[in-house]
């Protein structure tokens, strides 16, 4: 089995989740794709934000309309800092003989170097790093690991040539560049709309607004 793994902050989760979900879940043929909201995040530690359990209910009702899609709780139930390099090596204990396939937009892969040990990271499992619109995939992390990395392949790829570049990392492990169509949804940019009370209608599942407004998240006094 094919299984891909999304991790995130999913505050809250958005349109632009779905979609490049499912566009990946195309493109690498993945038969189930776990979404993995994550704890108490490293990166975003000063921005105040739901409760994990908030965030991990959005996910669940954002992604019951979609039976290959699944939500993972690894990272919110363990205690303290979210380390994708824990969450990984979790879940290949979990899953000894299915390929996994860690997703990533190119702004998180440009964030790589400050993660928990990047490059061993890389190659315990297979990344799909996804064009996100503003982050080019040429402008590649400054990493020892990727310095082979054919730049031309990318810069073709950033200009809309072709949709995939794969280069193998090592024995068990490949990074797969793949261009999606542009989506221009951002969690960031939601918040700000749900805070003025402004429309967020095609940017959010309505279980996911109605959820918002029930329990009163994102309002205008508050720092998220
Ligand atoms: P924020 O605006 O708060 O940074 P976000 O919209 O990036 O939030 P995250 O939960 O941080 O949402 O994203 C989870 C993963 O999904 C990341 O790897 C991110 O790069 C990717 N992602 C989110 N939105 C898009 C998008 N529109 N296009 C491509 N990748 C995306």
């Amino acid at each position: 089995m094919r299984i891909g793994l999304l991790g995130g902050t999913f505050n809250p989760i958005h349109n632009g989740h779905l979609q490049i979900a499912e566009e990946v879940q195309k493109k690498l043929s993945l038969d189930r794709l776990l979404f993995i909201p994550s704890g108490d995040p490293p990166h975003k530690k000063r921005e105040q934000i739901p409760s994990a359990e908030h965030r991990l209910e959005m996910t669940r009702l954002a992604l019951f309309p979609y039976p290959h899609f699944e939500v993972c709780d690894i990272e919110v139930k363990r205690p303290g800092k979210s380390y994708s390099i824990q969450t990984v090596t979790e879940l290949k204990r979990l899953y000894p003989s299915e390929k996994l396939f860690f997703i990533i937009g190119t702004d998180a892969f440009f964030d790589l170097p400050t993660w928990r040990e990047a490059e061993r990271l890389l190659t315990l499992c297979d990344f799909a790093i996804l064009s996100r619109p503003g982050h080019p995939f040429s402008r590649l992390p400054d990493l020892p690991l990727l310095r082979s990395i054919d730049r031309n392949a990318l810069m073709e790829l950033d200009r809309g040539g072709e949709s995939v570049y794969t280069f193998r990392i090592g024995p068990e492990a490949s990074l797969h560049f793949i261009r999606i169509a542009p989506i221009a949804v951002s969690a960031s940019e939601i918040r700000k709309r749900l805070k003025k009370r402004e429309e967020t209608k095609n940017l959010l599942p309505e279980s996911v607004s109605s959820y918002i407004i029930k329990n009163k998240l994102y309002q205008e006094d508050k720092d998220f």
